[in-house]
Formats: structure tokens, sequence, C-alpha cells
């Protein structure tokens, strides 16, 4: 559903009402369907390297309309700019402002993706600069582009190239509607290890995974996207949810687990239902979570204790206990949810923040231990998204946070539930220890 503004501003005298103004003027966004094209229009791959070149070839394999050279006036359904070669800062002119003669063309919803080498990977400092400096340019040209398009970014860590499994993975996601309120944003590619799908439309079949907190909102959506995509389902929430849980569940054909993840044995409960019904366990999935907000003057132990114990202590717990299993092992997969709070801060939200930058610092260290048994994990971190919690905001407030992003409106539990499905399934296996914002490019804050 679209909000009753951007429906406004869409057609007619609204349309022009909010252009004379100089008003936002959101559009719908081009979300996935199953079966829709991955894109709409030719790609065009720009850069003349040959990481360039055999991008393109991956892409041609994949039936896309690929261009090595713009046509002049064609409609462009994306612009990918391979920058792995810079030296210097000024070896940035040529490839961005040849692509930039094509940013005009490009049509609604389209997508542009920088491909570069991370700046901690070189040694050289001009080498760094001229790595760091694609940082900078997709950010602010991410707030240039206009009609639902995207700009983001995949750099290259040391161990990949333009063609491994997580760069086209990654490629894959951001050229599709699951990004389509992912802007703004940078994906590192740390390994050549993944696995692209051999049904992309069943990404994830054979999987076992468990979903926390999903009776409702962003949990219940992830839920439904992970079961489109092919898991099999272990959907875990407290007892009191036990109905909207076992309601979510049978939608998706998955098993309830009426659980409190605080409670110290949850990590074992969670393992011993897996094994019991599946055999085994491959991705779970840390939804669950909750607010107590107050100023830091006005904070009580009982609000801050809660939340750090159902936020993060649980999630270290649960994590505890899967490392330490043998059922876990087979190309593992951790998603956690974070939230921009704990990446920007929020007023009133201490503890919510310490939590979720709590999450943040416990998926980065977590890396070496999954990667010992081949797994990965990554965490998503949710802007304004449009959920239950987001509509008891006070209308005016609320109308200000949904448009204070670059795609003016806010994002859909099923737009967290995507780049969750992206970075749980093996074609993200290269990809690990990042966090990805699903936050359409917020104005404010870090
Ligand atoms: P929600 O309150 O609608 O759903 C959270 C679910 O978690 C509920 O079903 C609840 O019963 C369950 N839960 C809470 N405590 C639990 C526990 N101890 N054990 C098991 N289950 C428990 O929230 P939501 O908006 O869907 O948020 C989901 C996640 O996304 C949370 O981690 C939240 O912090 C994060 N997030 C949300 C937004 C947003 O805009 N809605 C933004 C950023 C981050």
């Amino acid at each position: 559903m679209t909000d009753t503004y951007t429906r406004f501003v869409s057609h007619g005298p609204g349309r022009d009402i909010a252009k004379r103004l100089g008003l936002p003027q959101p559009v719908a966004l081009r979300r996935y369907r199953p079966g829709a094209p991955l894109i709409e229009g030719p790609v065009l791959v720009q850069g003349s390297t040959s990481g360039a070149d055999s991008l393109a070839a991956a892409l041609l394999a994949w039936n896309l309309d690929v261009r090595r050279h713009a046509i002049p006036k064609e409609k462009l359904g994306a612009i990918i700019l391979v920058l792995d070669e810079l030296a210097r800062p000024e070896d940035l002119e040529h490839p961005v402002l040849t692509a930039a003669t094509s940013l005009r063309d490009l049509a609604p919803n389209a997508r542009v993706i920088t491909v570069s080498r991370t700046a901690d990977s070189a040694v050289e400092p001009a080498t760094a600069a001229a790595r760091h400096g694609v940082d900078g340019l997709l950010r602010s040209l991410a707030k240039e582009l206009r009609a639902g398009a995207t700009g983001n970014g995949i750099l290259l860590a040391a161990g990949a190239d333009t063609t491994s499994p997580g760069t086209l993975g990654a490629l894959r996601f951001f050229l599709s509607g699951r990004s389509a309120f992912v802007d703004g944003q940078f994906l590192t590619v740390t390994s050549g290890a993944g696995q692209l799908p051999d049904d992309v439309e069943k990404p994830l079949a054979g999987k076992v995974a468990v979903v926390t907190g999903a009776a409702r909102g962003i949990g219940a959506a992830i839920a439904r996207t992970l079961y489109r995509d092919g898991a099999t389902l272990i959907l875990v929430d407290i007892p009191a949810a036990g109905d909207h849980l076992a309601a979510v569940a049978n939608e998706v054909h998955g098993t309830a687990l009426q659980l409190d993840i605080s409670r110290s044995d949850a990590g074992q409960r969670i393992i011993d239902h897996a094994v019991a019904r599946h055999g085994r366990l491959d991705i779970v999935i840390h939804n669950a979570g909750i607010t107590r907000d107050k100023l830091l003057a006005n904070m009580d132990a009982g609000r801050w204790n809660s939340v750090i114990a159902v936020n993060i202590a649980a999630q270290l717990r649960i994590n505890d206990a899967l490392l330490a299993s043998e059922h876990f092992r087979d190309s593992p997969r951790i998603v956690s949810v974070a939230s921009t709070s704990g990446i920007a801060g929020n007023r009133g939200q201490t503890n919510y923040a310490a939590s979720k930058g709590g999450v943040i610092g416990m998926v980065r260290a977590t890396v070496p231990l999954i990667g010992e048994r081949g797994g990965s994990i990554n965490a998503v971190a949710p802007g304004f998204i449009e959920t239950e919690m987001t509509a008891r905001i006070p209308f005016a407030t609320r109308e200000i946070a949904r448009r204070l992003n670059s795609l003016q409106q806010g994002g859909r539990p099923g737009d967290v539930a995507e780049a969750i499905a992206f970075l749980a399934s093996d074609a993200a296996g290269g990809i690990s220890g990042e966090v990805l914002r699903v936050c359409g490019q917020n104005l404010v804050g870090a």
C-alpha cells in the first residue's frame, strides 16, 4: 500500500501542486514479484577494465540486454559503473563523467551500481583516496537520483573480484526489486565463498530457517519472504503472541515454537525443535526486539535491562548455543535485525540504541567464529518502516520522519525481509560482518 500523500502527488492536480510548491514527489517503488524480469530495460556496464568485461559477460549469461557503450536517448534500466582498477583520485574522472552523460536517460526505478575495491585493502594512500572517493561519490549520487531510482555500491575486498559469487549475488539483489528501499548503501564482498542458486526464484530451497519475533510486523514479513524463497520455517515468539504466531506458521506451512528468547535455555530449545522436526538448522534470523523509550535522565533499571536482555543479550546467548552445536555447521547463516537508531542515535532511545549498536558489534566479532564453519553473519538496519509501531507516532512527526530519506517515503516490512532473505542465501556466502541499512537513505544522522 502506498501512503495517502504519495497517492495524492502521483497524478493529476496533486502532482501539479506538489511540483509547483517544490513538495516531495515520491513514486511507487518497483518491488520484486516472482516471475518478473530482474530489471526492465538495457543495462549499461561502464568501465574499460578486464573486470568490467567479465562482469558484462556474466550479465549477458543472465540474458540481460547489456550495453558496453551508451546509445544516446535510449532509456536505461541500470548503469553499472565498474571502478576496480583505480590508482589515483584523478582516475575517477573519465569513467564517472562518461557515466554522467547517461544519467538523464535512466528509466523510473532504475539502478546505478558501483563496483570498486575496499579502501583499506590499498597499500598506497593515493589508491585508498581514490577508492574511498567512491564512497562519497555514490552516496551523493544516490541523493541526486529521482523517480524511485537508487544508487548502491559493491566493494571488493582482497579475496573477491567482479565475478565472485558474492559480487554477482549482490548485483542481482541491487538490480532487482528486492532492494527497492535500499539506497546509498555499500555491501563488501570479503571472499570468493558462496554460490548462486540453481533456481533464482527459490534461492532458499532445502534450507531450514528460524525467525524470532515472527508473530507480527517485520518478523511475519520475514517468514513470508523466506517461505516464498523456498525455506522451511520454524517461527518463534512469546507465548502471549501464540495465536498470531500459529496463524503465520499456518500460512507459511511452518511450525510455531512459543518461547521467550531471553530464557537461558532458548538456544538449546531452538536447536532441539529444529533437529526433532527437520534433522538440521541452516539459518537463524534474530528479529525479535522491543522498545522502552525514555530520555536517559528519566531512565529506570527495568526499562534499561529489558531492552538489553531481549535485543542483544538473548542473541549473544543463542549464538553461543548455535556455534557450539554440531547441527549448525553446514554453511550456517545468521542475520540480525539492528536499527538505524543504533548507528545514528535517536532521542529517547539510549537503551534501544545501545542494544542495537550492540548487535552491530556482536555481528562483526562473530564473523571469524561462524567463518570457521563456512558460514556468515550480517545485520540489517531498518530505518522508517510502515508498521503498527510507526503508525502510533503522532501524525506530523510521522509525516516528517517518513519523507526524510532519498526516496521520500517509508519502507515496508517486506523491504526489510527482502534484504534479510538475500543475506541468508548462499549467494551472499562471501558477504559477512556487514550492516546493510534498509532506510531509503535517511537524510538525517549517520
Ligand atoms: P513488533 O513489536 O511489531 O514485533 C516484534 C515481535 O517480537 C513481536 O511479535 C513480539 O511478541 C516479539 N518478541 C518481543 N520480545 C520477545 C521475546 N522476548 N521472545 C520472543 N519474541 C519476542 O516490532 P517490529 O516493528 O516488527 O520490529 C521487528 C524488529 O525490527 C525489532 O528488532 C525492531 O527493533 C526492529 N526495527 C523496527 C523498525 C520499525 O520501523 N518498525 C525500525 C528499526 C528496527
